[in-house]
């Protein structure tokens, strides 16, 4: 199975790579960085200065979709309806998943950046939303990738891979 990553705008390609190979050992995908999806800031939301999760899958889908699975990564923060902001989410039947990294990032809590921080969060929620993209719900062991995170401190408490239970569904549907 293929997994597209699409970066929206500028992000590290270093990273890119980096989280592309980490997610190829874990699912055992064929990961390929595309080139990026440019989305200017005129697609936020002029309020809540947030992008609607769902105008970016539309956009993903419209530009890169053709079956195999896409992952956006933004570095704009992400709500959903009635969800003051969403860490990513994904969508198991249109095969397409988003994370953004907003609110991964230790300068968003008024702390020092740390790159390497930022990488084991983005694994993690990349891990949790391609577990969604294959059918996995959310867990209630809080060290699993798959536990729901509604806070920077749910994210540092997981594994950035599923608990046996998660692991053995993900093998039965991948
Ligand atoms: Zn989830
Ligand atoms: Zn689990």
């Amino acid at each position: 199975m293929q997994l597209r990553i699409v970066p929206v705008n500028g992000i590290d390609p270093a990273f890119l790579s980096r989280l592309g190979l980490c997610l190829a050992e874990r699912f055992l995908y064929d990961v390929v960085v595309e080139r990026s999806l440019s989305l200017s800031r005129s697609c936020l939301n002029s309020a809540r200065r947030q992008l609607f999760l769902p105008t970016l899958t539309t956009k993903l889908l419209r530009e890169y979709g053709n079956g195999s699975l896409l992952m956006g990564i933004t570095d704009f923060d992400l709500y959903k309806t009635s969800q003051r902001f969403v860490f990513g989410d994904a969508d198991e039947q249109r095969r397409v998943a988003a994370v953004s990294i907003h609110r991964l990032r230790n300068e968003f809590y008024g702390e020092d950046a740390d790159e390497n921080a930022l990488f084991q969060r983005t694994l993690k929620e990349c891990v949790h939303e391609l577990g969604h993209a294959l059918g996995l719900k959310h867990c209630y062991n809080a060290r699993c990738a798959m536990h729901y995170s509604n806070s920077i401190f749910e994210t540092d408490n997981k594994m950035p891979h599923f608990c046996e239970v998660c692991e053995k569904r993900s093998r039965a549907r991948s």
